[in-house]
Order: structure tokens, then sequence, then C-alpha cells
């Protein structure tokens, strides 16, 4: 499986699973366009991993909930790359809290970053995708999309809308040879899980067949495969990485 001679775009990758994807995606062969909502030094050392590995490395700044931001980083990619083969819509945030306490902003925060992000790249990138007659959009959704978890409403809604965008994408897409898919990653160590107490996470654990939470390499990896042409015939699926969690 090599991605030699392929551009990849992945948003949300100064840290966790999108720094990770951006890694492995390079050490795959492909020069990485990577993003996030802000400056930090994240980005610089995995600046220099990238390069180090011999691949072009270029870093947008873009709230990808905001359209004008979205078609920023992909109109970056394209004038410093050349092109776009990979688009991986990874960049999400949590604001936890039950319906009762929820608040309204809280509820259209998530969404718009979660699902309205993923809206965005992708019809910001499908005019190059359609002209190109190729490519591969993997799009992160979450096991709570599919089992709901007390205390993410929002959070479940907008990886459960991921679901349905990325199945009608895939339907639309698919004629002209571009494959699009979601990954369901289960419980897995990053910061976006370091917050929870260690009694959740003890709890959740009993739950997981494998008995432990993932690692951001087990997201990555399957980012890898779904990128490669090994993966040319899959698309409009979503593909659970969970220990077992949901069967
Ligand atoms: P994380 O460590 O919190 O990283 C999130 C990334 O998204 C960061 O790079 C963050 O950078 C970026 N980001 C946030 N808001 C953004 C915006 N508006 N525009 C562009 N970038 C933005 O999260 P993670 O755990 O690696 O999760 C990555 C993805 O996997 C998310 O979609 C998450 O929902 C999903 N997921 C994670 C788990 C898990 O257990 N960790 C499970 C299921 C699904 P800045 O904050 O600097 O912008």
């Amino acid at each position: 499986m090599t991605l030699e001679g392929k551009v990849a775009v992945v948003t949300g990758a100064s840290r966790g699973i999108g720094r990770e994807t951006a890694l492995e995606l390079a050490r795959m062969g492909a020069d990485i366009v990577a993003n996030s909502s802000r400056e930090s030094e994240d980005i610089k050392s995995l600046a220099s991993e990238i390069e180090a590995l011999g691949r072009k490395f270029t870093y947008v700044v873009a709230n990808v909930a905001v359209m004008e931001e979205a078609k920023k980083l992909i109109d970056t990619a394209i004038s410093e790359m050349g092109r776009v083969d990979i688009l991986v819509n990874n960049a999400g945030i949590t604001k936890d809290g039950l319906l009762l306490k929820m608040t309204e902003d809280d509820f259209d925060a998530v969404i718009d970053v979660n699902l309205k992000g993923v809206f965005n790249t992708i019809k910001v990138i499908t005019p190059i995708l359609l002209k190109q007659r190729s490519g591969k959009i993997i799009n992160m959704t979450s096991v709570v999309a599919l089992m709901g978890n007390a205390g993410q409403a929002n959070y479940c809604a907008s990886k459960a809308g991921i679901i349905g965008l990325t199945k009608s994408a895939a339907r639309e897409l698919g004629s002209r040879g571009i494959t699009v898919n979601a990954i369901a990653p289960g419980f897995i160590n990053t910061q976006m899980t370091d917050v929870l107490p260690d009694a959740v996470k003890d709890t959740y654990k009993k739950q997981i067949p494998l008995g432990r939470f993932g690692e951001v390499s087990d997201i990555a990896k399957t980012v890898g495969f779904l990128a490669s042409d090994a993966a040319n015939y899959i698309t409009g699926q979503v593909i659970s990485v969970n220990g077992g969690l949901y069967l």
C-alpha cells in the first residue's frame, strides 16, 4: 500500500488522531497539507517530522466550520501542491452536557465544526475531484453515532449526521471514481478522552471486549488503508475501530 505521488489534506492535524494520520500518510508516501484552527508549536514539530520523511508539508490555519476558511484550505492545497487526492475530515470538538443543561450555543458549536465542517470541505473539494475523476474522502465519525451517549446529544447528532453525509456523497460521486467512507473510532487515547474521569474510563473499559482504549495508530492505519488503492472498491462504508465496544 503506497501513497507515492499523492497529496493528502488532513483537518485537525495538530494533535491526536489527526496528527498521527498525517504522519502515517506521509510514511506511506503522501505529501501533506495539515490544518487546525490556530497556530501551535505542535504543528512545527509535525512539519519537521514529515519533512524528515522526505515529504512536502504545508500548514493552513482554518476553522473548517466557516465555508470561506474551508475554501482557503483547499485552495492553498492546490496552489502549494498542485493537486489533492485524499481528504481526511478529522477536525472535531466536544461540548458535553446532559440535555437539560446543554445550551443552544453548545449544540450549534459542535454541529458547526463536526458536521458543517465536513460538508464545507467536501463541497469545496468536489469540483476538483470530479475533474480529476479520482479521490478518497475519509470522514471521522464515532462509535457514539451508532450507540448514542448520555451527555453527548450534540456530539452524537453531529457524528450520526456525518454517516448520512458520507453515504450520500458516496452515491453522488462513485460514478467518477471517488470513494467516500467514514471511520467510527471507539475510545482512543487522546486529549479528547484524557479529560474523562478515571471512574468513567474504567466503566467503558469493562464494556470493551479487548479491555482497553485504542491508540491513535489504530485509527491512522485504517485511514491509510482507506486512502490506498487496496480500498478502491470500498465506498459508503462506516468502518468501526472500537475494540468490540459496539458489535
Ligand atoms: P483532539 O485531540 O481534540 O484533536 C482535535 C483536532 O481538531 C485538533 O487538531 C484541533 O486543533 C482540531 N480542531 C478543532 N476545531 C477545529 C476547527 N474548527 N477547525 C479546524 N480544526 C479544528 O481530538 P481527537 O481525539 O484526536 O479526535 C479526532 C477526531 O476523531 C474528532 O473528529 C473526534 O470527534 C473523533 N473521535 C475521537 C475519539 C477519541 O476517543 N479520541 C473517538 C471517536 C471519534 P485546534 O484546537 O488547535 O484547532
